[in-house]
């Protein structure tokens, strides 16, 4: 039998309505703040995510899926949104409609690492993006509707991260700080973070060696080299966080895995996972739009991990799993084939309706009823047909009634609500 790949799974009913339902909570939210679906393709060239995640970054060096296509084209399957984003905006050219975009986007993405709890090579995100606007007024509504969101789900036990990682402008100075101090930790540190340390050092901070994370615990923070627009603009997020009664903790090791971060950065972390605790991040991109050859615009957005999130929810939530209002049982192939027409238009009614196409018992039929949960059972055999009629048992109270075949969809709905 063949198996599915390592790192991969299956959404199967059962669990996938726990997806569908944070999906329409998500989509309904962030439609409320003004956001828009974009649907874009789950492959780009290899260029794109190199030029924008950064070379020296877990994913551009060792996760990604890039392979030649037949004519030799270097692809990779996407392993994050934003760069496949912030591509089609300056493609369309949408800043010249409108400079300010807010779009979200829900799927998959690839990532090859090792495989665990929480962790898998394709996982799912819920993206927002905001292009166009400056003013720390939108990062802190972003991380608002965030945090929002986790609450219509009534997922508690979060904790929201922030902190800033400058601009071009002070980060040189503090990363030549950092350097210094990682120098003196080569013994210590893991040889990933050994070959980074003097080329992105910011990385290293976000190593998940736990020798590594332990080294760097006294490490400068880029919190004390912030420019002064970049203090300020940081200041701002968080009175308005206050003001609109977020709760955070200031994170000066938070740096995030991409390169092309500026200024705000936030996760979302929880202590119901174990050692995957970030179920959500983001932050502000300043210079990627005009990296990836577009114009000066800034821009914002976060990623929800989503198989996560489910984790999360599935620990103390039931997906609700819609039951059929009524089962058909319908007896003979004469009541089969008149039957069919009725489960047909209940369904198209919006009535969720089963109907056995077997030709089984009564007996057997009741039972299968019973196991899918039918709110009623339409019983239709050759006595009934004979005398215009059928019989709607009503499954919770026993109670059984007979309805005419005289326009038997109508009776049988005024019937059942
Ligand atoms: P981590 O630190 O856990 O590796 P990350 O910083 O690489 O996360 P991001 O690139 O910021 O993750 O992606 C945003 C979110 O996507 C993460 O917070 C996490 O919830 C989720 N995520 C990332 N990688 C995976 C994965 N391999 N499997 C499942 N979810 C993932
Ligand atoms: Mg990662």
């Amino acid at each position: 039998m063949i198996q599915l790949i390592r790192g991969f799974k299956d959404i199967l009913p059962g669990e996938v309505e726990l997806w569908q339902e944070v999906e329409k909570t998500a989509r309904s939210l962030f439609e409320d703040f003004g956001f828009r679906e974009v649907r874009l393709p789950i492959m780009e060239r290899t260029a794109l995510f190199t030029r924008s995640i950064g070379e020296n970054t877990d994913i551009v060096e060792k996760e990604m899926y890039t392979f030649p296509d037949r004519k030799g084209e270097m692809i990779t399957l996407r392993p994050e949104a934003t760069a496949s984003v912030v591509r089609s905006y300056i493609q369309h050219k949408l800043y010249a409609v409108d400079p300010v975009q807010k779009s979200y986007t829900i799927g998959p993405m690839f990532r090859r690492e090792r495989p665990q709890k929480g962790r898998y090579r394709q996982f799912y995100q819920i993206n927002a993006e905001v292009f166009g606007i400056e003013s720390p007024l939108i990062d802190a509504q972003i991380i608002f509707m965030l945090v929002t969101l986790f609450t219509r789900l009534s997922v508690t036990g979060l904790t929201a991260n922030i902190n800033s990682l400058g601009c071009p402008k002070c980060r040189p100075a503090y990363k030549e700080k950092l350097i210094e101090f990682l120098d003196g930790l080569s013994e210590s540190l893991c040889s990933a973070c050994n070959k980074r340390s003097s080329k992105n050092p910011l990385r290293v901070l976000d190593c998940k060696v736990p020798t590594c994370a332990e080294s760097v615990k006294d490490a400068p923070s880029i919190l004390d080299y912030l420019c002064p627009d970049c203090k300020d603009h940081f200041e701002t997020v968080q009175d308005l966080l206050n003001k609109m009664g977020v709760e955070y903790i200031i994170n000066k090791r938070l740096v995030r895995g991409l390169d092309y971060y500026t200024r705000t950065s936030f996760e979302i972390q929880t202590t119901a996972l174990g050692a995957q605790n970030a179920v959500a991040g983001g932050g502000r991109y300043d210079g990627l739009i005009n990296i990836l050859g577009g114009p000066e615009i800034p821009g914002i957005g976060f990623a929800i991990g989503f198989d996560r999130l489910i984790d999360i929810l599935s620990q103390n939530m039931e997906p609700r799993i819609r039951q059929p209002e009524v089962f058909i049982a319908a007896l003979g192939d004469d009541c089969q084939k008149v039957a069919f027409e009725w489960t047909n238009a209940l369904c198209a009614e919006g009535i969720k309706t089963e109907m056995d196409f077997s030709g089984k018992s009564l007996k057997a039929l009741m039972k299968r009823a019973n196991r899918l949960g039918a709110r009623h059972v339409l019983i239709f055999g050759e006595s009934e047909m004979k005398e215009g009629v059928a019989a709607l048992r009503n499954m919770a109270t026993k109670k059984q009634i007979l309805v005419s075949l005289n326009d038997i969809v109508r009776n049988i709905i005024k019937n059942i609500i």
